[in-house]
């Protein structure tokens, strides 16, 4: 018998736990009916999206109706860009330099600059209050980038967002964060973040693949990109998928649940390991930083090895990591977020992200640093 292969890739992919799989097949069992069809059975299809959403809005710290479902963090991230920018021609949308290409992608559409990172990949808030002008209308900065695992100072971005809003009150200005990367590991309730935007993704949270959410304040207007029959408060079109809301609810349930002991769990891994790492192999580079850093993302550039060798060797010996976000594994060009905290192309192409979840132990990372070291060394 094959030993299953260690799997060290939760940032781009969690396996569905099985509570959330019993939820959603036990609707999927039962029910198939249209939320929106008025007969006795369907209202309590409906019944049971708008528990779903009521539950999430609890753990956000929001109103139901400020939940609008989509297909996953993508489609969150279009919908908040485009959604808000489409109705300002002219305005302008400041974006981290290193948000998600789900994030960058629809911004190109719009008048765009980038908010600047330090060599952690941190955004300054004072840099950003420079950068604001009478255009801007939107600000994204992520939570927890995917590849660092760099965690932003939200509430101090908020509150430079607060202060401009003061000097400007005629203006709208919005912040958005694409917390994809978060709920395994932080609080998200919006209040306290400052945000009027917020991207979910159960994809992250051992919950299903293209379910996820946007968050949108109460007063905020957006445009819609699907327009049909006026779902979800006619912000999203479409029938609504019961199943993967119930999923999406009961994934973020299980997080906060699992949260405390799991963030110390992690956290002490990570550290174990860069440990590890640093000791076996003193010219590796740990990016990003610890102090700023989530309990799940280790980004480390192993200077003269090419990564996606090191990482198709390591998946020989039943290691699976990843070169850069997955995401992005198409790609040619090393990768952006990379470059935008300072390093070369040849740095960047020998850099590997290996991220932690539920499954992993810390004989699974030993293992990992004694086969990197070899692969290392005897090169
Ligand atoms: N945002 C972040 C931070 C991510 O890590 C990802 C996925 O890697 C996404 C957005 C996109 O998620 P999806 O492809 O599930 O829509």
């Amino acid at each position: 018998m094959t030993k299953s292969p260690t799997y060290l890739d939760y940032a781009a992919a969690t396996p569905l736990d099985r509570q959330v799989l019993a939820v959603m097949s036990g609707y999927l069992k039962r029910d198939f009916y249209n939320p929106s069809a008025t007969y006795l059975a369907a209202r309590h299809s409906r019944q049971v999206l708008e528990a779903a959403r009521a539950a999430i809005a609890q753990i956000l710290g929001a109103r139901p109706s400020e939940i609008i479902f989509t297909a996953g963090a993508t489609e969150a991230n279009n919908l908040a860009i485009a959604g808000v920018m489409n109705q300002y021609p002219g305005g302008e949308v400041l974006l981290s330099a290193i948000e998600h290409k789900s994030v960058v992608a629809p911004t190109r559409a719009f008048r765009h600059r980038l908010i600047p990172v330090n060599h952690h990949g941190l955004v300054e808030p004072a840099n950003l209050s420079r950068l604001i002008n009478n255009q801007t209308v939107l600000v994204s900065v992520g939570l927890v980038n995917n590849e660092l695992g760099t965690v932003q100072p939200l509430r101090e971005v908020a509150a430079v967002i607060k202060q401009a809003r003061q000097s400007r009150p005629t203006k709208p200005l919005f912040l958005h964060t694409d917390a994809a990367q978060a709920p395994n590991f932080f609080d998200l309730k919006v209040s306290r973040l400052g945000v009027d935007l917020l991207t979910l993704n159960a994809g992250k949270v051992y919950g299903p693949k293209q379910a996820g959410l946007l968050y949108k304040t109460a007063n905020l207007n957006l445009r819609p990109l699907i327009v049909g029959g006026g779902q979800e408060g006619g912000w999203r079109a479409g029938t609504e998928n019961v199943a993967a809301a119930l999923g999406l609810a009961k994934a973020l349930a299980i997080a906060e649940t699992r949260r405390p002991n799991e963030v110390e769990r992690l956290q002490k891994l990570r550290q174990q390991f860069i440990a590890g790492l640093r000791q076996a192999m003193p010219s590796v580079i740990v990016n990003g930083g610890l102090k700023y850093a989530a309990p799940h993302i280790i980004s480390a550039t192993f200077p003269g090895h090419d990564n996606e060798r090191l990482m198709m060797e390591l998946d020989e010996c039943g290691i699976q990591v990843a070169v850069g976000s997955a995401c992005s594994a198409a790609d040619v060009e090393p990768s952006a977020v990379l470059r935008a905290i300072g390093l070369s192309d040849a740095l960047a192409r020998a850099t590997l992200r290996i991220s932690l979840g539920r499954g992993t132990t810390a004989a699974q990372l030993n293992r990992l640093v004694k086969i990197l070291q070899q692969l290392v060394t005897t090169r």
